[in-house]
């Protein structure tokens, strides 16, 4: 059994999956939804920039059926993480755009007294 380790977030949901060969590496899922990098200075990244990840969402693939996001879309919305975009065909043979180097942009403060709930600054 193969266990795929997925990036995403609450709003997004999954963003992308995690190569089979290349930790850290996330593979972004295009069917679903429109992810980029944008730079410091407001700038699509270029392959092998960092920035901040861009996510946009107005539904779901189930399978080659769209299925329209009745109660919320989002559109342009910056996660807080930040990455570096890559976009040269991967060793487990995807030939799309990928995420890597992830990292949260802003802080988190541990709130042990909620159940473990983490918020963001
Ligand atoms: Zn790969």
């Amino acid at each position: 059994m193969n266990i795929l380790n997925l990036y995403g977030s609450t709003e997004a949901m999954p963003i992308g999956v995690e190569c089979i060969n290349q930790s850290g590496l996330f593979h972004l899922i295009p069917d679903s939804l429109f992810t980029y990098v944008r730079t410091a200075d407001n700038r699509v990244a270029a392959p092998g920039e960092r920035g901040d990840v861009i996510v946009s969402r107005i539904g779901w693939h189930v399978g080659h059926v769209f299925v329209p996001s009745y109660s919320s879309s989002i559109i342009n919305y910056a996660n807080g993480d930040s990455a570096m975009f890559l976009d040269e065909k991967c060793t487990c043979g995807y030939e799309g755009p990928s995420l890597g180097a992830i990292e949260r942009s802003e802080p988190a403060l541990n709130r042990a007294d909620q159940s473990g709930c983490q918020v963001w600054e």
